[in-house]
């Protein structure tokens, strides 16, 4: 795997490749990757796509009060991760690199960014969307692989993409999970062992709901069952649970299958947020 840490370098390489005739598969990370992340890394090399990850840990994605600090960086494990799934080139900038001074631009999309993530992280999505940005301007992607654990990301980036007409099409990932059910994520490890046993609750009972959906399909009434089921787990806070449109994220009313219904949770155990979502019908 080529290893690139100067954005110059990259670009020139890039370039030589784009007139080889090479399509670049891309994927953008924080690190401490796990095996959610290889599974965007093994869609692009399924593409044949000449795949680039990248991880940086995006300072201004992060508020004053977040975990930018102590964010897991496990930078030498995850080059081995990437080697054994043949990753091609890593990105890996620093942050004097990609922000040699502070950014004036700032990009905004208010009606998808300041509900559910954004009302807890402020500013979050506006640091997604400059990070994102700058990454497919340096790296050119012809196909971009995200995840689907991050909905709204997801939403915001393709909104995003066809807004500014960034000439990238964007691949949505299924979410990989634990033997248990429990989403992998970069801040499982915060875990102890005991919350790590009560973070299951998310992924049950998006399951319980589910089913339930099957002869329930007032959202009002789902939402309720689920708060019930999910306080049991013994999570300190429910930041929320709702069931939107999956393509729109606007609330429903009612979870026909034709309104694509998509339940979001986000919970914490202790200081640890965690966030799941789950389509309600098979899609
Ligand atoms: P992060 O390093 O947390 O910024 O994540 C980088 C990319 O990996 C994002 O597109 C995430 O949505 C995706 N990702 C994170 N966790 C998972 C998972 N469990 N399954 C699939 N994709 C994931």
């Amino acid at each position: 795997m080529e290893i690139f840490t100067h954005i110059k370098d990259l670009a020139n390489y890039i370039h030589i490749k784009k007139i080889l005739g090479y399509e670049i598969g891309f994927v953008p990370t924080m690190g401490a990757l796990h095996q959610g992340h290889l599974s965007l890394v093994k869609a692009s090399k399924g593409k044949n796509l000449l795949t680039v990850a990248s991880i940086f840990v995006n300072p201004t994605q992060f508020g004053p009060n977040e975990d930018f600090e102590k964010y897991p960086r496990t930078v030498d494990h995850d080059i081995q991760l990437l080697e054994s799934v043949k990753c091609d080139v890593l990105f890996l900038p620093s942050v004097k690199e990609m922000y040699p001074t502070a950014s004036a631009i700032t990009l905004s999309m208010p009606s998808l960014t300041q509900k559910y993530e954004g009302k807890y992280r402020t500013g979050h999505f506006e640091g997604v969307m400059l990070i994102v940005s700058k990454l497919f301007n340096i790296v050119l992607p012809n196909v971009a692989f995200f995840g689907q654990k991050d909905f709204q990301q997801c939403a915001i980036v393709k909104q995003m993409v066809k807004d500014l007409s960034f000439p990238v099409q964007i691949e949505i990932m299924p979410t990989i999970r634990e033997d248990d059910g429990l989403a992998m994520s970069s801040r499982n490890r915060y875990l102890n062992e005991i919350e790590r046993k009560k973070a299951v609750g998310i992924y049950q009972t998006l399951m319980y709901i589910k089913n339930m959906v099957q002869h329930e399909k007032s959202v009002e009434n789902l939402i309720r069952h689920a708060h019930t089921y999910i306080e049991k787990f013994g999570f300190t806070q429910i930041d929320y649970i709702d069931i939107v449109n999956s393509d729109t994220l606007e609330t429903l009313h009612y979870a026909y299958s034709e309104n694509k219904p998509l339940m979001l949770i986000t919970a914490r155990l202790g200081t640890t947020r965690l966030l799941d979502n789950m389509y309600l019908y098979d899609i």
